[in-house]
């Protein structure tokens, strides 16, 4: 039996479809039938050839949900439901080793030294070959944690989970906001607009969303948002004001940069008030250098600035949780569906921000 899957060969340029052999599952292994396959804003950056983790040539695609239709031996998903064939799955796309001192000692394994992913760092050039989710059937290694849904999940709705959805998750964690704070999310594609939802079911006052294009905005309204205002229309003194307004003057409480650009970071910085938690988790590539005053930024301001790096098994699923507590919202987060052969149209629009969220659906 084979696959077709959409494999990078030189960056930059088109993707070719490929045929592969799937082939014989080894104990705890699971051959899944991907129905949906989520185009992250990495995918833009991998095409580009800006991931230094990644090694061509290689199948694309990080995010994914989809059927089981073969399994080998006995395995169970994180809540402790047997697996079977027919079952539809969201899973944990970070595998880690259980092992170093991350995993075993401090108890981060998104820090694991040994954490892989399908469709980052892994080749099509070696067994077993399909080996990313821009494809019709993933095997999957048995260390891989499934979340089995309702059969009648729209699936689709799901993908965000698994990678901005459980990213967001982990800057939620993270930032210790309580219910009641003031939020300001910085930057509204697939990881604002999450982080609006969550501030939003945890009970915070004011969510303030910080965007460039008037479409993100209006969703990170629908989400929740109390308050949104377009960076290219107002100016960052204007900016401040009105934060300073609904904060009795005060800043946020918690601030989350979502947009990986450093005015975002800075301004972040700059309307978080004393005391109060400022959350990074948008940079997914270096983007230089910003100027920080040490004394008046963050020891006078007793400020606490948080990085995040990518998420554990425990993030996706709050991030499952929180789209099945809304899915009418979060299907509208799907802007763009595409069939497994358009998969370059599909980053096109990632990579023009045309799309929040782009999906390709490899069974039409
Ligand atoms: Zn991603
Ligand atoms: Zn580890």
């Amino acid at each position: 039996m084979e696959a077709k899957a959409m494999v990078l060969e030189k960056f930059n340029e088109p993707l070719v479809m490929k045929a592969f052999s799937i082939p014989k599952l080894k104990e705890g292994e699971a051959l899944v039938k991907i129905e949906a396959a989520g185009v992250c804003g990495s995918d833009v950056h991998q095409w580009e050839g800006r991931d230094p983790r990644i090694r061509l040539p290689m199948i694309l695609g990080h995010e994914g949900v989809g059927e089981i239709v073969e399994l080998k031996g006995e395995k169970k998903d994180v809540y402790g439901n047997p697996l079977k064939s027919g079952n539809k799955v969201l899973w944990s796309r970070g595998v880690t080793c259980g092992h170093c001192y991350f995993c075993k000692v401090k108890m981060e394994p998104s820090l694991c030294t040994n954490r892989w992913v399908y469709g980052i760092h892994t080749t099509c050039a070696e067994p077993p070959y399909l080996t990313g989710n821009y494809a019709e059937y993933l095997p999957m290694d048995q260390k891989v944690d499934f979340f089995k849904v309702e059969p009648d999940t729209d699936l689709q709705t799901l993908v965000p989970a698994s990678c901005s959805g459980a990213t967001t998750a982990h800057a939620f964690d993270l930032s210790r906001m309580e219910s009641g704070d003031s939020v300001l999310v910085q930057g509204v594609g697939p990881l604002g607009v999450f982080a609006v939802a969550f501030a939003q079911s945890s009970g915070a006052s004011q969510i303030i969303a910080i965007g460039g294009t008037e479409e993100r905005l209006r969703m990170g309204q629908s989400f929740g948002a109390t308050l949104v205002m377009n960076r290219n229309q107002l100016s960052k003194k204007e900016r401040k004001e009105a934060v300073m307004d609904i904060t009795h003057g005060l800043g946020v409480d918690v601030a989350f940069e979502m947009a990986g650009e450093l005015d975002a970071m800075s301004e972040c910085i700059s309307l978080t008030r004393t005391g109060g938690a400022c959350i990074s988790a948008g940079f997914a590539e270096p983007r230089g250098k910003m100027e920080v005053d040490p004394f008046l930024d963050i020891g006078r301001k007793n400020l606490r600035i948080q990085g995040v790096w990518v998420s554990e098994v425990r993030h996706t699923h709050m991030a499952l949780q929180l789209i099945l507590s809304r899915k009418d919202d979060f299907k509208k987060l799907i802007t763009h569906r595409f069939p497994l052969a358009r998969a370059d149209e599909a980053i096109k629009a990632m990579k023009t921000r045309e799309a929040v969220k782009a999906v390709l659906l490899p069974h039409g």
